[in-house]
């Protein structure tokens, strides 16, 4: 039995939504910092859409994405907050329309957000994080149970009757988002209608396992080494709470010749040893004087929870992050305290 996919919207919804953009010429698409292959993808699937109708979109993010990500159609038209500021907010005057896209709090913007929040445009959200800021726009469409953002769009623009107008670019910017926000469709991919989506996608002729390559086999060999030299020297476990801590310092960063993204999905190999739970990375940041922690945990136990109370964080019941004001020793303590406070749990 092949069914049809679960409308994203009510009727109602759908029609605030096209009005919306219907009377929009000029559109700004932005996504939170340090942006994903979600925030990326369902950014450059939306704007495909937007373009289509003739609309006029810019795509700007407070700062660049990872290295593995410039393939993604699109990518090379992005404006960057950290680069051209001027450009950035000479867009955000210029716009009618602003969506944020998997964002759902404008301080996930950081430096970016004073344009978003000031902009007399209007303003939609869409996003499947938790618990979103109601008040930082006109629309919110939230849907947490949803795999990413990229999922969201994807359904919008079927929503919307685009389907048959979606271009491989389009459909292969919003496949890489759900791929990245699942880890290859190994968490958070359970619902079917998933797979129902990507064999939609696959009808415009994308290339999964090119993407697939293209995101998770094209590190660097310093990547390569690092991931080495972190799992043999670095990872420390807590076995009697099922919970393990990596540390990585700039000067650690640097002899492996770091590039934005490098540490990308090393928090989640300490989980590949049977029983672990749970698994903190904290790693000095590049730009600002301030640890970046990744949280990662399988099954029931809510690292969301955890990053909100230890971390200045957030995120989704088995991937979230955030970001301490002091010192690597310091935010070491504070994931042995983490640790011990949600021990119950783990
Ligand atoms: P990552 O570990 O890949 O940086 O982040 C995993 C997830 O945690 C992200 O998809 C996002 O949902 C959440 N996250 C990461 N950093 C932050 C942060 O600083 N604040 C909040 N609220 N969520 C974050
Ligand atoms: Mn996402």
């Amino acid at each position: 039995m092949i069914k049809d996919l679960t409308p994203i919207l009510s009727d109602k919804e759908l029609f605030r939504l096209m009005g919306i953009i219907r009377d929009a010429k000029r559109v700004v698409i932005c996504a939170h910092r340090g942006p994903d292959g979600d925030a990326l993808g369902s950014s450059l699937g939306w704007a495909e859409y937007l373009k289509g109708l003739g609309k006029y979109v810019t795509v700007a993010l407070p700062n660049p994405f990872p290295d593995f990500l410039w393939w993604v159609p699109g990518a090379k038209q992005v404006l960057f907050h950290s680069q051209q500021p001027d450009r950035v907010a000479k867009a955000f005057a210029e716009a009618d329309l602003l969506f944020c896209l998997d964002c759902c709090e404008a301080k996930r913007m950081q430096d970016m957000a004073p344009l978003f929040e000031k902009s007399k445009a209007k303003k939609v959200v869409i996003d499947h994080h938790l618990n979103p800021d109601e008040s930082m726009a006109d629309m919110i469409i939230s849907r947490p149970e949803m795999c990413s953002t990229s999922e969201m769009v994807f359904r919008l623009i079927y929503a919307l009757g685009a389907f048959e107008q979606m271009t491989k670019y389009g459909a292969s910017a919003i496949y890489t988002g759900m791929m990245t926000d699942t880890g290859a469709f190994t968490y958070a991919s359970a619902e079917p209608e998933i797979y129902m989506i990507i064999s939609l996608l696959l009808t415009k002729g994308i290339d999964k396992d090119k993407i697939y390559r293209n995101v998770f086999y094209s590190y660097s060999e310093g990547r390569l080494r690092m991931m080495g030299y972190v799992m043999n020297e670095k990872l420390q476990f807590y076995e009697k709470h099922k919970a393990s801590i990596f540390t990585m310092n700039r000067e650690e960063l640097s002899r492996f010749h770091y590039l934005r993204g490098d540490m990308e999905g090393l928090v989640n190999m300490p989980l590949q040893v049977k029983g672990m739970r749970l698994s903190i990375s904290l790693r000095e940041d590049t730009e600002r004087d301030v640890v970046r922690v990744s949280l990662r945990s399988v099954d029931d136990f809510p690292c969301n929870k955890m990053a909100a109370e230890f971390f200045n964080g957030g995120g989704h019941h088995n991937a979230s992050g955030g970001e301490l004001p002091f010192p690597l020793e310091e935010a070491v303590k504070t994931a042995e305290r983490a640790i011990e406070a949600y021990k119950e749990l783990l």
